[in-house]
């Protein structure tokens, strides 16, 4: 076995958990596939929080079926799916090869040997909630400059309409020093932007130290000189003041905020289990904004949860407005299999949905439109990835407040910051003129 291939599917905590699929299997003298041909071992990193992931999984594990017995190609399956259904897969799936679980990843190697020397499926899931933090794996990075930095794993909320509770565990904290000491060493393998990770990170710490340490933790990482600093994901009803105070204050964590809002109806928020209300929603917006008046802020919305009126959607409508959200993930609400919302009474019609979702989506790109436009004719700090996909000519980067920004250039700027003053807006990114690069923050 010299080649594979890892497969994605899902949120940030994935990605990394692949990034460290990709390091322990390069570890092992193992390369990536080219683009193209079919890799010796497929790994796929699944997520069960969407619908179309399990299709997905479904379709691509299938079509793999003739390179499997000709080339006897090792499939494994992991993440959310492999954890939340284990043996059971290989009955819908019985061309898998390894099943393992979102807390199995740091015995994939032995697992991909153990099945090339066996006839049967190896599987590996242990319970989430005997597990440890295990944070100290290679990684094989997507871009050399960026990192995924997970401060804590799992979630205590159980949102009723999530699975992660179920397949991730307990929230379990990483200790402070630990996380700053991989920051010093992602700096000094030349990462100048770290996302902070984590289901909640705004309790950050409650386990380890008693009560949530998520500012200070932005501090400490701060001190260590690292030039930008996102974290990911922040739940309403634990951003405190602290945390606010220590984003305004520290210029190398990004003037960006994900808080995922979900709905704006106080009684759809108490059956989703939120335990925040539109109005406490919005008193934090409010902070926030008075804090960082130049804050970009993004969101999560669901519409259609069970028992959804009209007049609920007309709450999340006036919160939506009210927040005026630089970006927003909408999703039409689907039931997750395990969790309270799915057996809840008054499922809402398809029909009834989308109208509501295309009124919700078209909210939102006025809003982030909005937003964009007074960045025209102001000068923003960008960190270039690198060409755009499209044009060759066009190199792609983000503000900190996490835009997209488009500049003509083919100067080889992937992975160095450089000042750029913007000519036009979009509503999904932004277009300007390259004014200078020298690659410090
Ligand atoms: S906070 Fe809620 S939505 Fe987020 S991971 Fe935890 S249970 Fe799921």
């Amino acid at each position: 076995m010299t080649t594979f291939q890892v497969r994605t599917f899902g949120c940030q905590m994935n990605k990394h958990d692949s990034e460290r699929i990709a390091g322990m299997l390069a570890e092992r003298g193992m390369t990536v596939a080219p683009e193209g041909d079919i890799a010796d071992v497929i790994v796929f990193n699944t997520c069960c929080v969407r619908e179309n992931a399990d299709e997905r999984l479904y379709g691509q594990v299938s079509s793999l079926t003739g390179v499997r017995r000709e080339r006897g190609t090792i499939i494994a399956v992991g993440g959310c799916i492999g954890q939340r259904d284990g043996e059971q897969l290989l009955r819908t799936l019985p061309m898998i090869d390894v099943v393992f679980g979102t807390h199995n990843l740091a015995r994939l190697p032995e697992l991909i040997d153990a099945a090339a020397d066996s006839p049967r499926p190896v599987v590996e899931v242990e319970d989430p909630s005997d597990a440890d933090f295990t944070a100290d794996l290679p990684s094989r990075r997507e871009h050399p400059w960026h990192a995924w930095v997970p401060v804590t794993v799992g979630c205590n909320n159980f949102c009723t309409y999530c699975i992660v509770p179920y397949v991730r565990g307990r929230e379990r904290s990483r200790s402070m020093e630990d996380v700053v000491a991989e920051v010093h060493a992602l700096m000094a393998d030349g990462v100048v932007e770290v996302t902070l990770l984590g289901q909640n990170v705004n309790s950050y710490g409650r386990d380890l130290y008693g009560a949530p340490r998520f500012a200070e933790l932005l501090r400490e990482v701060a001190a260590t000189g690292v030039p930008r600093i996102r974290f990911t994901t922040s739940h309403p009803k634990d951003l405190s003041t602290a945390t606010i105070a220590a984003m305004a204050e520290l210029p190398a964590v990004c003037r960006h905020l994900h808080l995922p809002l979900q709905s704006g109806s106080d009684r759809i928020l108490k059956a989703m289990n939120r335990r925040y209300t539109q109005a406490d929603y919005l008193a934090l917006v409010a902070q926030l904004y008075e804090a960082m008046p130049d804050l970009a802020l993004s969101t999560d919305l669901i519409v259609g949860f069970p028992g959804e009126t009209e007049e609920d959607f007309e709450e999340t409508m006036l919160a939506a407005t009210a927040a005026h959200y630089d970006a927003a993930f909408t999703f039409i609400y689907s039931p997750r299999a395990g969790t309270p919302a799915a057996s809840m009474a008054e499922q809402i019609a398809k029909e009834v949905v989308q109208p509501r979702f295309d009124r919700l989506v078209s909210l939102v790109q006025s809003s982030a439109l909005a937003k964009n436009v007074p960045l025209v004719g102001t000068v923003q700090r960008v960190l270039f990835e690198g060409a755009s996909k499209r044009d060759g000519a066009v190199l792609m980067g983000r503000t900190a407040g996490n835009k997209v920004v488009h500049v003509r250039s083919h100067a080889a700027l992937a992975g160095t910051f450089a000042d750029v003053r913007i000519d036009d807006a979009q509503t999904w990114f932004l277009l300007g003129t390259l004014i200078s690069g020298t690659g410090d923050a």
